[in-house]
């Protein structure tokens, strides 16, 4: 029996991680829950699942909480330290990071420090930090298992003990990274301009939280997933093509120096990669429909074009400029994203403010975590700083 911590487990990852445990009662139990600020889903949550802790980030959240599961043996815990507790408890097996955005770095290297089993969904967290994320991970032999949906392929398709390791050695020509391409893909360029949340948030493929749909449409998503990938198997850039792949069947591949071209195919459906992190090295049922490559009938690949999706350059960019680049990458496109769901600026302003705020800002060290957490904070101040100046 393994119990768990989910972080962010009223989101869409959380969710689909609690439809997985609801199949496995006799493998996984719920130790503890965390959300921001819903604490009307966190009821309905624990009294399904029962844990030992549920933590609202928000300290009104919890209050209401507290009330409502009076009834409850569960405890309830609010802020970051509510997080990185249940985060790091001794009690804990697997911890599943599925916060959104930068919030979720504190309590994710918690788990790291710890030693667990850290499932990331929270890519931020790396991105903004990951050469001294993937040092903890090594230094406390945390076993770090990416759930992101590419990544994921990405583990499956190289040798057993990729993560942190490098690919020197494996035979890999390359990593190929897919992506949709988003809602927008087929749209006029004329039309950017005046596209709306709805639109943005309504991806073709995936059902997601509203941030990383938006990062879908700009393909700033496929570009923290480029860093999220240089990190988590120790490649540059360069190792890394981006294909776009409109049906997002084929998940990631890896090709071969024999020319052999492994790829993992499947539904778009996060509840596979969830759990096969879950559950690695076995496989266990995870409620998605088998694959049907008759119905699916056809794979199409072409290149992403730079006109269409400026983030992906950016991303590039803050790569290559190393240090806290990608921390203040990171902060300004949340700003950015945050903005535009506000209906504050238009999506086509997204990319241009996130240059700015690059541009603005020299390279620093990313060498501790007090560098990075200033460089996230000072990125997020000069971005909405920007923001209040155009509207
Ligand atoms: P979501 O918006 O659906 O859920 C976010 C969760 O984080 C919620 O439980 C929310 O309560 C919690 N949260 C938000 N702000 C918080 C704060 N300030 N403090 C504490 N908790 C907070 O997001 P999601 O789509 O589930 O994405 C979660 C993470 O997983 C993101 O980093 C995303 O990039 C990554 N991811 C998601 C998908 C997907 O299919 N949804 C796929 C790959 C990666
Ligand atoms: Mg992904």
């Amino acid at each position: 029996m393994k119990r768990l911590t989910i972080l962010g487990a009223t989101g869409s990852i959380g969710q689909s991680t609690l439809d997985i445990v609801a199949l496995h009662p006799d493998r996984y139990r719920i130790y503890a829950l965390t959300a921001n600020a819903s604490d009307r889903e966190m009821e309905r949550l624990c009294r399904r699942f029962n844990p030992a802790f549920a933590v609202m980030r928000n300290d009104d959240s919890a209050h209401k909480l507290q009330q409502a599961i009076a009834d409850l043996s569960t405890e309830v815990l609010s802020g970051e330290a509510g997080l990185t507790a249940v985060a790091a408890a001794a009690e804990v097996d697997i911890v599943v990071a599925a916060i959104v955005g930068s919030v979720g770095l504190m309590p994710t290297l918690a788990a790291v420090r710890a030693g667990k089993r850290v499932l990331l969904a929270n890519k931020e967290s790396l991105v903004m930090a990951g050469a001294l994320f993937m040092d903890e991970v090594r230094r406390h032999n945390a076993e770090l298992l990416p759930v992101d949906s590419e990544h994921n392929a990405i583990f499956q398709c190289l040798p057993a003990g990729s993560i942190g390791s490098g690919i020197a050695g494996k035979g890999v020509r390359k990593i190929v990274l897919t992506g949709s391409g988003g809602p927008f893909r087929d749209l006029d360029l004329e039309a950017f301009d005046d596209v709306t949340p709805e639109q943005a948030c309504a991806h073709p493929n995936w059902d997601m939280g509203p941030k990383i749909s938006v990062d879908s449409a700009t393909m700033m998503n496929k570009g923290l997933e480029l860093i999220e990938a240089c990190w988590l198997f120790d490649v540059d850039h360069h190792d890394v093509e981006i294909l776009l792949h409109r049906q997002s069947i084929i998940h990631s591949m890896v090709s071969y120096n024999d020319g052999s071209v492994i790829a993992q195919l499947g539904n778009p459906d996060m509840r596979t990669p969830i759990a096969n992190a879950l559950a690695w090295p076995e496989r266990i049922e995870s409620g998605v429909e088998p694959l049907n490559l008759l119905q699916v009938s056809q794979l199409d690949f072409t290149l992403a074009d730079d006109l269409r999706y400026p983030c992906l350059a950016l991303a590039r960019q803050a790569w290559q400029q190393g240090g806290d680049s990608m921390a203040v990458l990171n902060a300004a496109n949340e700003v950015a994203v945050a903005n535009f769901l506000d209906r504050k600026i238009r999506f086509t302003e997204i990319p241009g403010l996130i240059n700015e705020v690059m541009e603005r800002t020299s390279t620093g060290s990313a060498a501790d975590l007090a560098a990075i957490l200033d460089a996230d904070a000072s990125a997020r101040r000069l971005a909405s700083e920007l923001v209040k100046a155009r509207v």
